[in-house]
């Protein structure tokens, strides 16, 4: 046993020790806002007269001039955190001496840049979150936003909107949005009750979406109110009426029957139930369905990103990241409730992006042709009592976007437009076939509450494994029909059939991919 000395001895070690920690913490602490000082001042950056937003290492060179209309900032600004948002932004006003409306542009004119923060800096406090939680209360809300109120409390990085998030500083910047402008959420909420299903509690099923992302602003309505802080839905439901000019005429052809409830009419107008979803990331689970570490994936998302979220580096307590990428759409048709009733027929396709051929028409893809054949099949599973879902996602051009397509199309049409070469092509300029990341996409069946999928409308390999990698059967997979891929096309989906699409048809060897050519770039005088 040691004797009352020794331990004395060894407490006083303890102590000196937490001391000096602390004591570097401190010195680093200011050693960061000496270089943001520092960068404030290279950036020409005017700064508030007050002297809260300035840094004692380096005061403000106060170029330009300085509004001498600016409020006195309430002491809930006064931390070396709180005083980085110069924006003027207050929720609740309670610390604000300034009418909202007297000087709505001042803020972009008198910020201090923060270029990042760091866990137990002074006026760090995020709100706890508890991802997988299955009370909402005790999960928390997603807390992004970067106002006065709010960047105190932040627990996620990054900025609401997915990729307009960049539009949002535009207009912010040339003053054509006042960030003092507080939502008004009424009549916004969701037009169908989804959930709560068990895997909106399992950490691990649900890691690019929050599960309470279209109640936030009212199951956190208190701390919206009480603390001030922004809380915005990242998640909306809507319902509407819907035309595609090919499915009046597959009614014409007696293959869609109007009901009047779900398919409307001849012209083959249809009733739907539609949810807008935008991303949010729960780090550590993303990095697990990749099978990589967490820092790793902190590292690439930074240095990737331009250096865009240097907190997804100094913030290891914060994991929620709010990506700049675009999110998906999900198009229910029948009765929203039967989504998740394991005792009825579910038709679902997962559908990519493809702006020239979903939406203009191009013949180089079987985009088109695929989501209106997955509508029709959806449509008709509803119809027959069943559930039908569309889900849409925002990922161009296998997610490598549309100017790599083009590059790729380009290629392909000066070269042998060969299905053989089909994924060569777009290797050769891209560096991979496909930047999808099909992994994270089984998030928003799980979200829907589907535990199984009768009629899978898509041949591709890739979104089969995900789903069936996270628990979810496949019943049945459906390819399109022969006669709905335009000639062009035909280089593509060969392609992919051999690279392990599903068919029920044949599988072609590569002699005879090497047949399977496209049309040629015609020499036409315009
Ligand atoms: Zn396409």
């Amino acid at each position: 046993m040691a004797s009352n000395a020794e331990n004395s001895a060894v407490l006083q070690e303890i102590l000196s020790s937490l001391k000096s920690l602390r004591l570097e913490q401190t010195q680093l602490a200011s050693s960061v806002e000496a270089i943001n000082g520092r960068v404030n001042a290279l950036a020409g950056v005017k700064q508030s007269r007050d002297g809260i937003a300035h840094d004692a290492s380096y005061p403000s060179p106060n170029i330009g001039p300085v509004s001498p209309k600016l409020p006195a900032r309430g002491h809930a600004s006064r931390d070396s955190v709180g005083s980085v948002d110069g924006y003027g932004r207050n929720l609740n006003g309670a610390s604000s001496q300034q009418p909202l409306s007297s000087s709505p542009r001042r803020g972009s004119t008198t910020s201090k840049i923060i270029l990042t923060s760091y866990p137990g800096q002074a006026g760090v406090d995020p709100l706890p979150m508890e991802w997988g939680a299955q009370d909402a209360q005790k999960r928390g809300p997603v807390v992004v936003s970067r106002s006065n109120n709010s960047i105190r409390r932040r627990n996620a990085i990054g900025a609401h909107g997915g990729s307009y998030s960049i539009y949002y500083a535009l207009a912010v910047a040339s003053h054509q949005l006042d960030t003092e402008h507080r939502p008004d959420y009424t009549n916004t909420e969701p037009a169908a009750n989804i959930g709560p299903f068990k895997t909106w509690a399992d950490p691990k099923k649900i890691v690019a979406m929050d599960p309470w992302g279209h109640l936030g602003p009212w199951l956190f309505k208190d701390i919206l109110k009480n603390d001030g802080v922004e809380i915005r839905p990242t998640i909306a439901v809507t319902r509407a009426h819907m035309k595609v000019p090919e499915l009046e005429e597959s009614v014409r052809q007696g293959r869609l029957i109007p009901d009047g409830k779900i398919c409307l009419n001849e012209t083959g107008e249809l009733n739907v139930t539609k949810f807008a979803v935008e991303p949010v990331w729960y780090l550590p689970g993303v990095a697990e369905r990749f099978g990589i570490d967490e820092g790793t994936l902190r590292r690439s998302l930074f240095e990737n990103t331009g250096g865009s979220y240097p907190e997804l580096i100094t913030r290891g307590d914060i994991k929620l990241f709010l990506p700049p990428i675009g999110g998906l759409t999900v198009y229910c048709f029948g009765d929203p409730a039967k989504m998740s009733d394991p005792n009825v027929k579910l038709a679902l396709r997962v559908h990519d992006e493809c702006n020239g051929s979903d939406v203009f028409g191009s013949d180089i893809c079987t985009c088109r042709p695929y989501l209106i054949f997955g509508i029709e099949e959806a449509v008709k599973e509803a119809q027959r009592g069943g559930s039908g879902v569309v889900i849409y996602f925002r990922k161009e051009g296998r997610a490598l976007g549309e100017v790599t397509k083009y590059l790729v199309y380009n290629a392909r049409k000066r070269g042998s437009d060969k299905a053989s070469e089909y994924f060569k092509r777009t290797e050769n300029i891209a560096g991979v076939k496909d930047m999808r990341f099909q992994a994270l996409m089984p998030d928003i069946l799980h979200w829907l509450g589907i535990t199984k999928i009768d009629r899978m409308l898509s041949m591709s390999n890739m979104k089969h494994d995900a789903i069936v990698e996270q628990g979810i059967p496949i019943l049945e997979r459906v390819p399109i029909p022969d006669d709905m891929i335009p000639e062009d096309s035909r280089v593509e989906i060969d392609a992919k059939i051999h690279a392990g699409y599903f068919t029920t048809g044949k599988v072609m060897t590569l002699e005879e991919l090497n047949n399977v050519q496209g049309r040629a770039w015609e020499d036409v005088d315009h």
